[in-house]
């Protein structure tokens, strides 16, 4: 009797050792225009250091905190948009540790109850579980030596109670471009809630995944989460958070290989160096000594303000329908559309400019401004014009642009050679005589561009 070969498949689990399990925390400032729990300007950035405090965001004694109904607003708007439960009785809670960018020695965040629990987020067609999405203050910034050339540390507090939304996700992340790809979204989405520009260069979006590598046999028998995992700090981009998380699961199965358990820790991640480094040992939620704000009442959402958020954000695109817009209602194509969708301000532009520009190819539009051939900054009429113009420059095929600038260059010898001998005006003579043949109403830089590729290759 024949039997068939069995074939064993490299993904196969018996091939996989060890599994990682990932969760992610991630905190957004809000873009309000005041701080979180006083008057002061929330906009910090570039501002002279200390120049945007009081008592409450400086945490002198007797000062109380008054909280931003429009932060709170915007978390539950973010916890609607992640398919959250709103909590409509939430509380604000001190959250103790010292640090010396934290003048209270508290930070007044939620605990017990945050405004947000128990949402979603699909990526690739993958769940990811939202834990919670809870509001607190941001603390101060840390300012060390170098900068002012010498030793010392020095704390500017613009940035002390800038309302700070904090989004955490069950473990359900499996590997590094997993997490990347979470945490786009989250980004694009929090952009098109226009609530943040979530910039992770300037600091709005930082992001802290929470990673443990366990024995796949072991999981695969039980599903339980080990009882370590290691956090690494503020990270502030999608790249250094995937090195970051792949040097973990590295260093983690190099110590389960040798039969040690990893350590619950604290670590940063050294950029330069491509590693994580301890910082201490992980806190847990009782070294935090958590009670509710008592200067604060608990916070009681009406109904119908819900409904209200909810009716806004029915109104909103998102980056979703934005992208499906895009392809049914402009014709562009997937890859063009995904590009005017991932860069948010891009993809405004574009459909701020186009509504003047009806009977331009839409197509053509999008490259235009995607490969900035027009400024995107400009007014519809101008930008109809300038694009009009562009467009309606001839396209010529290669073999003409070839032929003409072979003739260029076998016709003036002496331009030729006083070019290659470093004559740049010998250049614009030759670009010149081409144009005399081509006409006016080409794209000089490609001509410019073949021209120089055949000087060169004629030597
Ligand atoms: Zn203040």
């Amino acid at each position: 009797m024949k039997t068939k070969p069995l074939f064993i498949k490299l993904s196969h689990p018996i091939f996989m050792k060890y599994k990682t399990i990932i969760g992610l925390e991630t905190h957004v400032e809000l873009a309000t225009e005041s701080k979180m729990f006083c008057g002061c300007s929330g906009n910090y950035f570039g501002q002279s250091p200390n120049s945007q405090v009081c008592p409450v965001c400086l945490g002198l004694p007797g000062a109380l905190p008054v909280p931003n109904e429009q932060a709170i607003k915007w978390t539950v708007l973010i916890g609607l948009a992640l398919n959250c439960q709103i909590n409509l009785s939430s509380y604000f809670e001190r959250k103790h540790y010292f640090y010396p960018d934290l003048p209270k020695g508290y930070q007044i965040s939620q605990y017990a109850k945050p405004l947000c629990q128990n949402g979603y987020l699909m990526v690739n067609n993958r769940k990811i579980r939202i834990n919670r999405v809870h509001l607190e203050e941001d603390t101060g910034k840390l300012l060390h030596g170098q900068q002012f050339n010498d030793k010392g540390s020095y704390i500017d507090f613009n940035r002390s109670g800038v309302p700070l939304v904090e989004i955490v996700t069950e473990p359900d992340v499996e590997s590094a471009p997993q997490a990347a790809k979470y945490l786009k979204q989250l980004q694009l989405i929090i952009q098109y809630l226009n609530v943040s520009d979530c910039d992770m260069e300037k600091g709005s979006m930082r992001c802290e995944p929470n990673i443990s590598v366990v024995n796949y046999n072991s999981w695969q028998k039980n599903q339980q989460l080990p009882d370590y995992k290691v956090e690494v700090k503020n990270i502030n981009s999608f790249r250094f958070v995937q090195q970051a998380i792949a040097f973990e699961e590295e260093r983690q199965a190099l110590l389960l290989d040798k039969n040690q358990q990893p350590k619950q820790e604290t670590r940063r991640y050294l950029e330069s160096k491509r590693q994580t480094e301890a910082m201490r040992s992980k806190e847990f939620a009782q070294d935090y000594r958590y009670f509710p704000e008592p200067d604060i009442p608990p916070l009681e959402l009406n109904p119908t303000l819900i409904q209200k958020l909810n009716k806004q954000l029915q109104t909103i695109d998102l980056p979703t329908q934005r992208l499906e817009k895009l392809m049914k209602d402009y014709g562009l194509s997937s890859e063009t559309a995904l590009v005017l969708t991932e860069n948010k301000k891009l993809g405004d532009n574009y459909l701020r400019l186009v509504k003047n520009s009806q009977d331009l190819d839409k197509t053509k539009l999008a490259n235009l401004l995607i490969n900035k051939k027009i400024a995107a900054d400009l007014n519809p009429d101008d930008f109809f014009t300038q694009a009009k113009h562009l467009l309606s420059k001839k396209n010529i095929d290669q073999a003409t642009f070839d032929q003409t600038i072979e003739k260029v260059i076998i016709d003036n010898p002496k331009a030729v050679a006083d070019y290659r001998q470093g004559k740049q005006t010998a250049l614009q003579f030759l670009l010149g005589q081409c144009l005399r043949t081509l006409g006016r109403q080409i794209e000089v830089e490609q001509l410019k561009h073949l021209l120089v590729e055949k000087l060169a290759l004629k030597k």
